[in-house]
């Protein structure tokens, strides 16, 4: 059944069921992702898996997305695709935290509850590129009239060079300055 993962579900009596959503959430109701996008676009799909372990309510997330961000070489916008598959273990509370593997994704569930949507955005956070760049195929802004693979940063050291060149001009004007007085 798909929906828009919008619900407080009961992770606990899911987990006992070895219930499987399919949800899907348009990226722009996924607020702490959008944080992070150049624009709130497109639709996130995922599949969420149930099961149990160690006694907790475990989750089984697939889920995708494209997503605008912004080029980090050229600045501009970049559709991106990006898709995580991770195993979650839903918590009560903080403190159960210690009795879980301890390379185990976890996500508090209070009560054991959680919407969809919030689990869903949780993964498409962590599955987003650190510094997204345009791949060969895309036209990059930056790269048209430059191979090389460098951020642009001459363009921010620039002001700074004007500034040397200003205080070694002002250094050179100081013996003139007695000289307006009289
Ligand atoms: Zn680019």
């Amino acid at each position: 059944m798909l929906d828009d993962g919008s619900k407080l579900r009961d992770v606990s009596i899911l987990a006992d069921e070895g219930a499987e959503l399919a949800v899907e959430i348009s990226v722009a109701r996924l607020a702490r992702l959008v944080h992070e996008l150049a624009a709130p676009t497109g639709t996130a799909v995922a599949r969420v898996q149930f099961s149990r372990e160690r006694g907790f309510a475990v989750a089984q997330v697939q889920a995708e997305a494209q997503v605008e961000l912004i080029c980090q070489r050229c600045l501009q916008a970049l559709q991106v695709a990006i898709r995580s598959d991770s195993r979650v273990f839903l918590l009560h509370a903080e403190a159960d935290a210690e009795r879980v593997p301890a390379d185990a994704e976890t996500m508090l569930a209070p009560e054991g509850r959680l919407r969809m949507d919030e689990l869903v955005a949780e993964e498409l956070l962590l599955a987003l590129p650190l510094a997204p760049l345009h791949s060969e195929e895309q036209l990059c802004a930056a790269r048209s009239d430059d191979d090389s693979d460098l951020p642009p940063v001459e363009e921010v050291q620039r002001p700074f060079a004007a500034l040397g060149d200003l205080m070694s001009q002002t250094k050179r004007n100081e013996p003139m300055r007695p000289n307006k007085r009289r």
